[in-house]
């Protein structure tokens, strides 16, 4: 079967179809700046040249228009017609406490996945764009909505409550979710089948640090804490988003700066995390890991202070499980960042680790990254949040 993975943001469009015999990509792409002057589609053929053109895409149902078209197109398309796309598997973001699963999306569904659409506003009303394009387009092929937040569902109550008064639970649902849950479902999962263990006998701490970062604790199968919380701001330091900070820094600076609430706010996501942090360095970790070489304080005080977070997490999510068997790191920095892994396994001498500093160094495979003797197994397992919406999906149509 041919799986189409859409993941449609406000403006972007990134899509893959998945074969889901062999598992692999047979075509990929990215419509960008759609509703924007000079809007443009970039389309890879498993195999073959990438191609940009550059095309007006007023809205998202023509940006999918094109996105079909490229890949029925009889010289460079991948399929001879829109019959051999079987299901199409669409990234929601939010699918608050009513989604806890994937699911089929029926327009009851749809119904309530708006009503999660105050708890993630930038995100939920384009993933649901993305879907009733799709459907006016494909109206007889089966969507399924695969959820960032659904992984973390099993989390108790004592994880994922605040300290706020409950009537704000009661009322808005204000609570903690978590997200990338696709992401740490793949990677724990992926961890026991590379170890040949049980994933119901294990307890994984997972490390997603990319631009978006999260930390998640996964015990016996279920993920029981998660570093984001009721947005994606809370947790770890990301690429420019805060993550944790005492919240009456809010009214602190709006006072000290005269700013309103929403204009903090979009410093805490926009302006600040590593970006901020390393005085407008960069948030990228390669140009970070640079200036660490180079001994520039802004990369040094930047690099420490994001390891030490992500330290903290781990130790935390080792006493909620009562132990760890193995960590996990995943996303763009903890898939390619070995300094990143170094100096966050430096604080963990207490669960016996050691790195083998060779594994450590390479690059794109499932592998573990300690020795033999290492009383903990740490682990690079590289991401792959399309073929996971993508196995979700086949769930709900074979
Ligand atoms: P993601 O959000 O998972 O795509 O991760 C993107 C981030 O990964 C980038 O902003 C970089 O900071 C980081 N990254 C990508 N490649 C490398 C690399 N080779 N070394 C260190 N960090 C990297």
């Amino acid at each position: 079967m041919n799986i189409l993975v859409i993941n449609c943001g406000s403006s972007s469009l990134k899509f893959q179809l998945i074969n889901s015999d062999t598992e692999q990509c047979i075509a990929k792409g990215l419509c960008e700046r759609i509703g924007i002057e000079g809007s443009m589609l970039t389309y890879t053929p498993e195999g073959g040249e990438k191609e940009k053109t550059v095309t007006p895409m007023p809205d998202h149902t023509e940006a999918i228009r094109l996105v079909l078209e490229a890949l029925t197109n009889p010289k460079t398309g991948v399929v001879k017609d829109l019959n051999e796309i079987d299901a199409v598997g669409h990234r929601i973001v939010h699918g608050g406490e009513k989604f806890a699963d994937s699911v089929i999306l029926t327009d009851e569904v749809m119904a309530a996945i708006e009503e999660c659409n105050e708890l993630a506003p930038l995100h939920n009303p384009a993933n649901i764009i993305g879907v009733n394009a799709c459907k006016v387009l494909m109206p007889n092929t089966p969507m399924v909505g695969v959820f960032d937040t659904a992984f973390h569902q099993t989390m108790p109550e004592e994880a994922y409550m605040y300290g706020l008064p409950y009537e704000y639970y009661q009322k808005y649902k204000i609570r903690r979710y978590g997200f990338h849950g696709t992401s740490h479902s793949y990677v724990s999962k992926k961890a026991a089948e590379v170890l040949g263990k049980k994933y119901e006998d294990l307890k994984i701490i997972v490390c997603h640090l990319g631009n978006g970062a999260s930390v998640s604790a996964v015990k016996n199968g279920k993920c029981i804490d998660t570093s984001m919380g009721l947005t994606p701001l809370e947790g770890l330091i990301m690429g420019t988003r805060s993550g944790d900070i005492d919240p009456a820094i809010i009214e602190f600076i709006a006072h000290k700066e005269n700013k309103s609430i929403d204009e903090v706010m979009t410093i805490l996501n926009k302006k600040s995390g590593v970006l901020g942090l390393s005085d407008n360095l960069s948030s990228d970790f390669r140009d970070l890991e640079d200036g660490l070489h180079q001994g520039n304080e802004n990369a040094i005080r930047t690099m420490k202070t994001f390891c030490y977070r992500v330290a903290k997490y781990i130790g935390s999510y080792v006493a909620a499980m009562n132990g760890v068997d193995v960590i996990c790191f995943t996303a763009g920095v903890g898939e390619n960042g070995p300094i990143v892994r170094n100096m966050v396994c430096e604080y963990l001498g207490y669960l016996g680790i050691e790195l083998d500093q060779e594994l450590n160094n390479k690059r794109g495979l499932d592998i573990a990254i300690t020795t033999p003797d290492s009383k903990t197994t740490v682990m690079v397992i590289p991401t792959n949040e399309e073929l996971a919406i993508a196995r979700e999906t086949l769930r709900f149509v074979i």
